[in-house]
This record gives structure tokens, sequence and C-alpha cells, in this order.
């Protein structure tokens, strides 16, 4: 099977300083080197694949055009994707990632871009190749797994009625979420409709750095299957099932827990977050070091749900970006550090992307071109004996004419003497 060797790329986005930090006197702690995906805080230097937000970098809309729309591209090709929004609470994760659209036709941010992009790309491919694409949309919450498409959470609002789900894991090692709710989608309003339902659906509390914040990991999915259609299944020889998945990640604040500062409540909940995200952490070292790596060193996927979600996302069998979001108020300072740091090292990781062909679908095809060549093998040795009985009878008929041929010249040359004998007693009688 074909795979790349593919390192999660990652992208810094700053967001402009907004009204609560500019009422509170903040300044702009960052800056960016200009023309290169390069930031500047005090004496630090990061370097990343992209940098966008401030003057120097290109805008933030252009997120989607060069980091998002080739993991759409892989995505139709048969590769898992990944995007990952990473940063404390008020970094624009949200914003960047368009979690919270509700299907306004001038929204930024990054789901509904991949919304239109996917329903244009199946549009164009419609005559050849028929799609089945599905949507999940679930939140971590306190190390709980939580359907964020579950009917039935609906109308009962997040909190301590809804049942977790479980994560599994397949035979082959693949991750699954035991009776997550899978609708099927024909159109992007129709997609739109369940992200919306989902982000109404999402634990949110307030706490004193952004009210809106909500301290759970989202993940919205996008599944979906291609089958080509039999009138391009004569043309092409790989006509087979792709099904591939793109997560987007809208994780939790990374900050430490104490400025969350909280009720115990709360506190608890921050200490949940912390407990993905240093997992997460942990993760990304273990994967980011080579030496570790060229090691086989244990990687701890299983420390935390979000880890265990998302195995499959970083070292694995995806083609991942990662997006730090940073504020560039000099008060953020600290955070913004960390989370520069964080994103260096995420910046290591290597993964192995391959086509996910339907182990099914592919047994099928291998089993039918075998077929295929013992059926010629077959008729090949029919037309063969056939050839051989022919011959047969055609050597049987010249043996009977070399008979046919022996009795005729015996029989000219018995008249042929008869002849000749006649001849002589002619011309032995007298003459008168
Ligand atoms: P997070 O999800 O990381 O907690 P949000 O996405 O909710 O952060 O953003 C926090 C605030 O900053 C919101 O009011 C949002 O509108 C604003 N914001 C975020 N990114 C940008 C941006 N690029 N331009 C303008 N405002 C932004
Ligand atoms: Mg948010």
């Amino acid at each position: 099977m074909e795979g790349s060797d593919d390192s999660v790329k990652v992208a810094v986005n700053i967001r402009p300083l907004i009204t609560s930090e500019l009422l509170n006197g903040c300044t702009y702690c960052v800056t960016v080197t200009p023309g290169e995906p390069q930031v500047q805080i005090g004496s630090h230097v990061f370097t990343y694949d992209h940098v966008y937000g401030l003057p120097g970098a290109p805008q933030s809309c252009k997120i989607f055009e060069e980091c998002v729309m080739p993991l759409v591209d892989a995505l139709f090709r048969g590769y898992n994707a990944t995007v990952l929004a990473y940063g404390q609470t008020g970094s624009g994760k949200t914003h960047t990632m368009g979690t919270n659209y509700l299907g306004e036709t001038s929204a930024s941010g990054i789901i509904p871009k991949v919304m239109e992009e996917i329903f244009e790309k199946v549009k164009k491919l419609r005559d050849k190749t028929e799609f089945l694409i599905r949507v999940t949309f679930i939140e971590i919450f306190k190390e709980e797994v939580f359907d964020l498409l579950d009917p039935q959470t609906h109308t009962a609002k997040s909190g301590p009625y809804r049942v977790p789900i479980q994560i599994r894991e397949t035979a082959l090692g693949g991750i699954f979420l035991a009776g997550v709710s899978e609708p099927a989608v024909k159109s992007k309003e129709e997609m739109a409709s369940f992200l919306a339902r989902g982000s109404l659906n999402r634990a949110t509390a307030s706490t004193h750095m952004n009210s809106q914040s909500s301290r759970s990991h989202a993940i919205f999915t996008i599944c979906i299957e291609q089958k080509r259609t039999a009138s391009s299944f004569q043309s092409d020889a790989g006509h087979d099932i792709l099904i591939s998945k793109l997560h987007l990640v809208d994780l939790a604040g990374s900050e430490r827990a104490k400025r969350t500062g909280a009720d115990g409540l709360r506190l608890k909940e921050g200490i949940h977050i912390n407990k993905g995200l240093l997992s997460l952490g942990n993760v990304i070292n273990a994967l980011g070091d080579e030496k570790k790596r060229k090691e086989g060193a244990f990687v701890p996927y299983r420390d935390s749900k979000l880890t265990r979600v998302l195995q499959d996302s970083l070292g694995g069998n995806s083609k991942t970006i990662m997006i730090a979001c940073i504020s560039p108020a000099d008060s953020n300072a600290d955070e913004t550090i960390n989370t520069l740091k964080y994103a260096k090292r995420a910046r290591n990781i290597k993964n192995k992307a391959i086509i996910n062909r339907d182990p099914v679908a592919a047994e099928k095809k291998r089993l039918r071109s075998q077929l295929e060549q013992m059926q010629g093998e077959l008729h090949f040795a029919h037309s063969g004996s056939a050839l051989l009985k022919e011959i047969q009878i055609l050597q049987e008929k010249v043996s009977l004419l070399e008979l046919k041929n022996e009795v005729l010249h015996h029989q000219i040359n018995e008249a042929d003497r008869k002849c000749r004998e006649k001849d002589l007693l002619i011309s032995k009688k007298p003459q008168f």
C-alpha cells in the first residue's frame, strides 16, 4: 500500500488584541519576522511551518487555503486527516476552527469552509463516484466521552444526565466509539445542522478568562466512503472502496489549572482538562524526540481519553496539522510561550499516512481478478483440447486417404499391366 512520511505540520495563528485586552491596557508582546514563519516573544524565537495573523504574516483567512485544503484533497484520495486547534482559553481556537458555526452565510473559520469544499468536490465527482458521507460530533469532558449528536441529550441539556460512550479498539488496532451517532448527510446544509446541534449541546461554563469558552475537547469528524461507479469501472482498475476520516478538533484551554481560579468544581474540571492535554503533551514528547522514537519508546496514548481518540492522528495513520492559537497580549505572555513551546515539539512528530482501502472490497477485487485469470486459462485449455481433436481427425483422414491412394495406385498399375498385355497379344496375331 502507498504510504507517505508526513511530519505533523504546525501553524501559529495570532489573533488581534480583543476589546477586553485593550480595555485592560494590554499591549502587543509578540512580533513576526516579516516574510518568515517565525514568531518572536521577548528573547524567544520560534519557527514553524506557517504563521498567520500579525503584520508581516499572511492573514488568518489563508489558513484554510494553505493548510487545510491539502488535507481535504488527501481525504478524497483515501487518507485520514486531522486538524487540531491548541491554545489557552480565549486565544481563538473556536474562532479559528469555526466550531460554533450555526449556518450563517458570512461565517469565518475552517469547518464551514471544509463543508463547502467537500460538497463542491462531491458535485464534481458525482458521475464517477458514489459517496456516503457521515458525521460524528463528540466532546471529552471530565475524562468522559459524550455524543453531542445523541438525540436524547439534545433536550436533556449538558450535565449529569448524559451517558458517556466507550472507546473500543478493533482487531487491527483501530479506535472506534461504541454506539456513537453517525448520521449520513447529503448536503452542506445538513452537515451544518448537525454541527450546530452539537455545538448547542457542548458543555460550557464561565471562567474569568472567557465567558463563552468551553472547557471540553470537541471533535467533529467527517467520514467519507467512496465507491467508483460502473462507468469508471471499465477504464479504471482501482474500482475499490475508499474510507477516510477528517477529524476537526477544538481542544479545551491549555492554561494551567490555577489560572481558571474558579470554585472547587471548576478547578476539578480544569485538572481533568489538563489530564488530556498533559497526556497529549507526553505523547507529543515521546513521538517528537527522534532518539526516543528510534529506541521504540513507549507512547502513553492510553493515559487519557483524548490521546486514545487521537491515537491515529499523532504518530499514526493521518495527515495532521496543529494550529497553535495565541493571544498577542503582554498579560498572556507566559501562556503564549508555553503554547509556542508545545507547538514546536509537535512539529517533530512523524506520521505515516496510508490510503484506506476497504479490506473486504480489496479482497473481493483480488479474488475477482484471480477468477478472471483462471477463466482465461480454462478457456485456453478448452480451445487447446479441441484443436488436438481436430488434428487427430485430420490425421485419421490423411491415413485413410493414403490408404485409398495406395489402392488406386495399385488399381492403375493393374489396369496399366492389363493394357500392355492386351497390346502385346494384338501385336503377336498373324497379319493377313
Ligand atoms: P477559544 O476558543 O480559544 O477560547 P475563542 O475562539 O472563543 O477562543 O476567541 C476568544 C475571543 O477572541 C472571541 O471573542 C473571538 O471572537 C475573538 N477572536 C478570536 N480570534 C479572532 C480573530 N482572528 N480576529 C478577531 N477576533 C478574534
Ligand atoms: Mg473555544
